[in-house]
């Protein structure tokens, strides 16, 4: 009794999923209660090496590892060679971890929060009595679709592959996008790696959310109070944002380049294009040339970030010049403080892959938004960010499936025009902000969360 509660915090091995539980046991620390991080070895390398000179120690977040399987030195490129390895060599991995932490450090485990994705590892707390949270790190919409789906292969709405059958417009909630079966993210037929790891995804996160005592979510009830209700045991404790007093987050699997901070200083209030695609997202090599080609058009100063792996090719090649003829108006850097970026006041507007997290970074920042979906869940974010909150633009594709150039010109001069726009933005901006103050809904649900565990 009187000890500090101790929570174990498992993510799925991913940019998008380690960063929101990352931030998430931030607020947790913030409230007294201890926190141990288990990454795969493959990713615990990948952020010691972006967070030079740190130790296993990051502002009270004790970080630690487990296998996944495969050797370190394999780069983890055949995505189905390691959703096959995770759920074989994981589990006992993990009841190990839990085993040497209750005997060698004499310690106890009061919850363990485990992404939607890895029902495994709720499995491994089931069987020794640990109480659960699972955690969405995806809009609630998309938790909520994903729960229909036993009840779609049951009406032969979609196949147990989850290729639609019957295309129907599901629309659970008036706060929620028009979704027809074939939009929704296990029904991508085109690319079948990624259909079989969504399908994967659906029928864990339907097991996820029975073994779990809490589903928190990295949301806020009045973003859509209907969803939420749909859902058992969901506690919404977003949007997650990075606290102010950390220089470095732990949880980027490369080092950010703070020099784009210093250039953002350089520029006129709310001039600066903002353009990111998250951690996955990868361009033809046309595509990357006509989106540099646009940037230039626009004439505006930008800061892109241009991962060493945005393009298809094995290096990144820009069109003839570019980079000259862009030197004096945009930066270029490879990874960014992404949330301090878009709370710059140089920032404009964000050009986006609509990952659920820039999605909701962009929210609570106020900044409106370019949509350019690139795959899985980031299509139903678009049509919220265009359709639903109306804070965006999306862009339209040329006959040959390009954006081209005039379409980037045209959409970010009628972004930048539209009142509109950024009246629900800044409104969207505060609501999400009043959810996470003193007193807020999702500021509320972490404190009952704690005090649950704690019981
Ligand atoms: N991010 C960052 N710097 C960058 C680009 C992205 O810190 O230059 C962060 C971003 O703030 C977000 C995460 O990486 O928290 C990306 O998650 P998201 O869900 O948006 O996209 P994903 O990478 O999963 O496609």
């Amino acid at each position: 009794m009187g000890m500090r509660p101790h929570v174990l915090v498992v993510p799925f091995p991913a940019q998008g999923h380690v960063m929101p539980l990352m931030k998430l046991s931030h607020r947790l620390i913030d409230r007294g209660v201890k926190v141990t991080f288990v990454n795969t070895e493959f990713i615990h390398a990948q952020i010691m090496a972006a967070l030079p000179g740190k130790g296993e120690e990051h502002c009270g977040i004790h970080l630690v590892s487990i296998s996944d399987g495969l050797e370190l030195e394999n780069e983890r490129k055949d995505a189905l060679e390691l959703m096959g390895t995770i759920p074989r060599v994981m589990p006992g991995n993990l009841e190990d971890l839990i085993r040497k932490i209750l005997q060698e450090d004499d310690e106890q485990i009061d919850c363990i929060i485990v992404d939607t994705t890895l029902g495994w590892a709720l499995e491994v707390a089931v069987k020794m009595g640990i109480k659960r949270a699972a955690f969405s790190p995806y809009a609630v919409g998309l938790l909520a679709l994903d729960l229909q789906f036993p009840k779609l292969m049951e009406d032969g709405i979609v196949d147990s592959n989850g290729t639609t059958v019957k295309d129907e417009v599901i629309k659970l909630s008036p706060g929620m996008p028009d979704m027809k079966t074939t939009e929704i993210m296990w029904n991508c037929p085109d690319n079948p790696i990624t259909q079989e790891i969504m399908l994967g995804f659906a029928f864990t996160i339907n097991q996820a959310v029975k073994l779990s005592n809490w589903v928190l979510c990295n949301s806020f009830y009045e973003l859509d109070p209907l969803i939420h209700d749909l859902i058992p045991n969901l506690l919404p404790v977003g949007p997650l944002l990075m606290s102010n007093r950390l220089d470095q987050p732990a949880g980027s699997f490369w080092p950010e380049d703070s020099t784009c901070l210093s250039w953002l200083d350089k520029q006129s209030p709310c001039s600066v294009i903002y353009v990111a695609f998250g951690s996955m997202t990868i361009f033809s090599q046309h595509q990357f040339e006509e989106l540099a080609l646009g940037l230039e058009l626009v004439g505006r100063p930008f800061l892109w970030v241009v991962r060493s792996d945005l393009t298809a090719g094995s290096d990144i090649v820009y069109p003839d010049g570019f980079r000259d003829r862009v030197a004096h108006h945009g930066k270029i850097v490879k990874w960014a403080p992404q949330q301090k970026v878009l709370a710059h006041p140089s920032t404009a507007c964000f050009l986006t892959h609509c990952g659920w997290n820039s999605t909701t970074e962009g929210l609570s920042m106020g900044v409106p938004f370019i949509s350019w979906p690139y795959y899985v869940d980031q299509f139903y974010n678009e049509r919220c960010i265009c359709d639903v909150w109306k804070v965006g633009l999306g862009l339209s594709p040329d006959k040959d499936g390009i954006i081209s150039r005039h379409e980037i010109k045209s959409k970010v001069e009628r972004l930048l025009c539209d009142q509109g726009i950024r009246k629900n933005v800044l409104e969207l901006k505060e609501i999400a902000r009043k959810s996470v103050s003193e007193g807020g809904s999702s500021s509320k649900n972490l404190e009952e969360f704690i005090e649950q565990i704690k019981c």
